[in-house]
């Protein structure tokens, strides 16, 4: 069951048009989610982790932002198939997301019980007051009192009001949970608390995720298999284990290579040379090259396809021809 595709991303493309020229913020990309599992998707601001997952939910603010080529199957339908009906259907009951910043997400005059029931009963089939029952349990789930859904959002602090967005996000018991950097705005003793609630009901409810992060600290804790994206598509893909033993893509060795060591006394961190490429002016060939300490000559005429570095372990790179 755990090996079953639930989405499968195929040559996804999306693009934004913008004054400084067309940013090509997702290229090609494929990618896939199993059943029960939780995929990180690591890379620097920039790198098209969020634009993927609004072209998921088909979210892509429009007119400036569209999807451009592509499919993308969730259980065996294509979503780019789906009227806006139908996707509203999809969304909350069957995918949600999770955003940074639990304060965009939440209504500041409505109580987060009517926020979680509206999200009921939208969904379901039930009564105002099994709704009101089903909030409650839900806000027990994510541990918070089940007597505070009648509090509005301002009265939570910063970590409480992130599980009340999380809360929401599994009130219709979603099979697939995008969570956009859940933890980044939160304080750093508070970070641990909801990353160990979302690994528990992981385990609890069976639910995919797709965690976007740019912190391998997060993909070591919650995460199955990882997918490292850079310039708008991924260049390694792997399960955690197999990426933890070995990081062959240079730019992977780069993001691993910049945790800092606890144990060393240094004066810097080491940092990857350069920029991440500019959007509207991607370089030829392989997006990574002119950072690459290993670029050769054809990394800058053609990109390099994948290669199959250990079982189910891929990497975009001429290194592994
Ligand atoms: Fe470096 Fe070339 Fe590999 Fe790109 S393809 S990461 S430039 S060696």
């Amino acid at each position: 069951m755990k090996d079953e595709k639930l989405l499968e991303i195929k040559n996804l493309s999306i693009q934004y048009k913008t004054d400084d020229g067309v940013v090509h913020a997702v290229e090609n990309l494929n990618l896939e989610v199993g059943n029960g599992e939780t995929l990180g998707f690591v890379g620097e601001t920039g790198a098209g982790k969020t634009t993927t997952a609004l072209g998921v939910l088909q979210l892509v603010p429009e007119p400036a932002g569209k999807i451009v080529g592509g499919e993308i199957f969730f259980q065996g339908e294509n979503l780019l198939d789906k009227n806006r009906n139908e996707m509203k259907k999809i969304l909350g009951k069957k995918i949600a997301m999770i955003f940074q910043d639990p304060m965009t997400s939440l209504n500041p005059v409505m109580t987060v019980g009517d926020q979680i029931k509206e999200m009921i009963l939208l969904h379901e089939n039930v009564s105002n007051s099994e709704a009101s029952e089903k909030a409650r349990e839900i806000l027990e789930v994510v541990g918070i009192p089940g007597e505070r859904q009648d509090e509005y959002p301002h009265q939570f602090s910063g970590g409480m009001k992130q599980r009340v967005v999380i809360a929401i996000a599994l009130s219709c018991n979603p099979t697939l949970l995008i969570a956009d950097e859940p933890t980044t705005a939160l304080d750093v003793t508070i970070q641990a608390q909801v990353l160990d609630l979302m690994k528990n009901l992981k385990e609890e409810f069976q639910t995919s995720m797709i965690m976007i992060t740019h912190d391998l600290g997060v993909v070591a804790d919650i995460c199955d298999k990882v997918a490292i994206m850079y310039g708008g598509n991924v260049l390694e893909y792997a399960t955690k284990e197999s990426l933890f033993t070995k990081a062959y893509h240079p730019y992977t060795q780069g993001l691993f290579n910049s945790i800092p060591d606890l144990d060393d006394e240094q004066d810097r961190l080491n940092v990857i040379d350069g920029l991440p490429p500019d959007p509207t002016d991607m370089p030829s060939g392989c997006s990574f090259h002119p950072r690459c300490p290993h670029a050769m000559d054809k990394c800058s005429e053609c990109a390099p396809p994948k290669f199959e570095v250990a079982p189910g372990h891929t990497v975009n790179c001429y290194l592994y021809e």
